[in-house]
């Protein structure tokens, strides 16, 4: 019998990494995605996949499609990748944000504990918990929790309903607390996809500049693929359990551009870049970098690709995405 697990967020940058994964490990997966004239399959097209995955149709904010989902599929194991993730913009929609990253995932835990108490649960919680809390160190399982954005605060309340049903019901709720990881499928939006964009765009000749918030502030950006491998582990344990999910080293945004433009060659990349206040965020994580170790101790997971081939991996595909717009 092949093992079966439900995705959320099917269609993310994660979803369709975590769904090659488990499909290569034999599994039946399941993927949930929301209503759409127009689905947009384009990551899941990326890895080739989209044909492997049993699509079912619901949303986070929907209690009683997770009822049905749940009730019919009684998954092995669930991955709630689904939620509203860009923090930038979590300010002005806060309600859906709130709704989905927060109440969706009560909906879905509710469901499992009334139509499949057995599922194992995987819920993708974030560094943005942490805040402000270690602005030059590290930070583990044990470090304090100071969200400092809407996106942050609804993801608090998701971890802490992940283990409250643990410690209530006995179910096996586990929080993947990741640091930012990245990937040529990453939205265009989040800071690493938009550099590697535009600066393919710049060295192709289809743009002249590129805009940001900031070039200060500092994350602990890893490979996504690498970092899927983390979530399944964490399933496979005799216990649940929380776990930090991170490279353990940090660069600036102004780093991340550096190393971008040196990909395509170009050294004076200070002509090609302007700070725009209308991406600044009214309150910022100035530094993010974690420690891994229990992870790598417990789970035996360890990230393989570095920064600096993280940047390489996405420049160019970019390059090769916008290749054929050149005239
Ligand atoms: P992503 O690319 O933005 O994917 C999120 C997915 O959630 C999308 O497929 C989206 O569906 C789906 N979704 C949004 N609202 C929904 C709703 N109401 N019901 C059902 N699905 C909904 O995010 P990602 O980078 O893959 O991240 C996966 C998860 O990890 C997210 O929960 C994110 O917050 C968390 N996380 C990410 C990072 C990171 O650095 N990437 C770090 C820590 C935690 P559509 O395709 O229909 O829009
Ligand atoms: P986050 O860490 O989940 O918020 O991921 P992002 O990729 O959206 O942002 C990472 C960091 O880059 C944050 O400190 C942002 O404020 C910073 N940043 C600077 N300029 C920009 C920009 O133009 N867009 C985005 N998304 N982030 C920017």
């Amino acid at each position: 019998m092949k093992k079966t697990a439900l995705i959320t967020g099917i269609l993310g940058q994660d979803g369709p990494y975590l769904a090659q994964f488990l499909l290569e490990k034999g599994y039946k997966v399941y993927g949930l995605m929301r209503r759409y004239s127009n689905p947009n399959y384009g990551n899941l097209e990326y890895l080739g996949i989209t044909k492997d995955i049993d699509f079912v149709e619901g949303d986070l904010t929907d209690e009683s499609s997770l009822y049905t989902i749940i009730k019919n599929v009684r998954p092995q194991e669930v991955y709630n990748l689904g939620a509203q993730s860009f923090v930038g913009q979590s300010w002005e929609i806060s309600k859906l944000t709130t709704e989905v990253n927060a109440l969706g995932v009560l909906y879905l835990l509710n469901a499992i504990k009334q139509f499949s108490p057995t599922s194992k649960f995987y819920q993708a919680s974030t560094s943005e918990i942490f805040g402000n809390s270690n602005v030059d160190g590290f930070l583990d399982e044990n470090s304090p929790f100071k969200p400092r954005s809407p996106y942050g605060i609804a993801k608090l309340y998701a971890y802490w309903m992940t283990i409250n049903f643990r410690e209530s019901y006995g179910m096996f709720t586990c929080n993947g607390i990741l640091f930012n990881h990245e990937s040529p499928l990453r939205g265009i939006q989040f800071v690493t996809r938009k550099i590697t964009d535009a600066v393919a765009r710049i060295k192709l000749g289809l743009q002249d500049k590129l805009y940001l918030g900031t070039l200060d502030t500092k994350r602990d950006w890893g490979f996504a693929g690498d970092y899927v491998e983390a979530m399944y582990l964490m399933l496979q344990q005799e216990n649940p359990d929380d776990y930090v999910v991170a490279s353990g080293s940090t660069h600036s945004v102004r780093d991340f551009v550096d190393a971008a433009f040196n990909v395509v060659g170009i050294s004076d990349w200070e002509n090609y870049v302007a700070i725009d206040p209308q991406h600044k965020r009214p309150a910022e994580v100035f530094h993010l970098q974690g420690n891994a170790k229990k992870a790598e101790e417990t789970l035996n997971w360890k990230p393989r690709v570095t920064f600096e081939e993280l940047v390489t991996m996405m420049v160019e595909a970019d390059l090769k995405r916008l290749q054929p717009q050149v005239k």
